[in-house]
């Protein structure tokens, strides 16, 4: 700022009232805008084109993810496949519509259906040939997974396959082993069950998926109440 402007700045200071300059007690005029509360649009600005791993060149489309925001529940899986990363979103194959049949029937049938969930992944960009999330990767994505689901706050937390249950748990133990109970992360209840594409390929482990989504439904109503 000029000589010029800064005295121009103190006159209108004066011709308004303000006699004093603190840098104690700044005045509502000099107080710097309160910053704007945290928004899933805005995580998604911050995304932008996002260089910050090295999925960037090999992928089609950033899946951010879908669903309702003010949901109870979310959904947490791996990764985008080749059919999200075509299209952006997130669980649209044969993986994804399997998952739509067990939100629609087993949770809280009549009352659930996957328009009244959330779902995203712990990586916002497919890895080459769907190969496993590599450390960095998960390190440099991450953060934006721990901003939506402080946005959502949701009740619930489902993850589904090892790899979103080991991170989100911290944990390296088996899905088989992490499945079936309860988790207490960030003030959220989280659970882990079988991916959909491991139930496509291990139609046997259907049960168990089953009583998972209805330890989800019970836990919710016991929640609410
Ligand atoms: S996976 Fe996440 S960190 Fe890596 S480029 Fe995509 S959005 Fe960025």
């Amino acid at each position: 700022m000029s000589r010029e402007e800064i005295v121009k700045q103190l006159e209108f200071f004066r011709d308004i009232g303000i006699t004093s300059l603190s840098t104690e007690e700044p005045s509502p005029l000099m107080a710097k805008p309160a910053s704007s509360p945290e928004t899933l649009s805005l995580i998604r600005e911050d995304i932008g084109d996002c260089q910050r791993c090295k999925l960037a060149p090999t992928r089609i489309n950033i899946v951010f993810g879908s669903g309702n925001i003010n949901a109870e529940l979310v959904f947490v899986g791996e990764a985008p496949g080749s059919d999200e990363d075509e299209q952006g979103l997130p669980f649209v194959g044969r993986a994804g519509e399997l998952l739509t049949k067990i939100i629609d029937t087993s949770i809280e049938p009549g009352r659930l259906t996957r328009a009244d969930v959330y779902i995203c992944n712990i990586l916002k960009c497919r890895p080459p040939n769907n190969r496993n999330p590599e450390p960095d990767e998960v390190q440099a994505c991450n953060p934006f997974l721990k901003r939506q689901l402080a946005v959502i706050r949701p009740k619930v937390v489902c993850c589904l396959g090892k790899f979103a249950a080991q991170n989100l748990l911290q944990s390296e133990v088996t899905i088989s082993k992490l499945r079936g109970r309860f988790f207490d992360v960030d003030g959220m209840r989280v659970i882990a069950t079988f991916h959909p594409a491991y139930l496509l390929r291990s139609p046997d482990k259907k049960r168990e998926v089953w009583e998972d989504m209805k330890m989800i439904g019970a836990e919710l109503q016991r929640l609410r109440s």
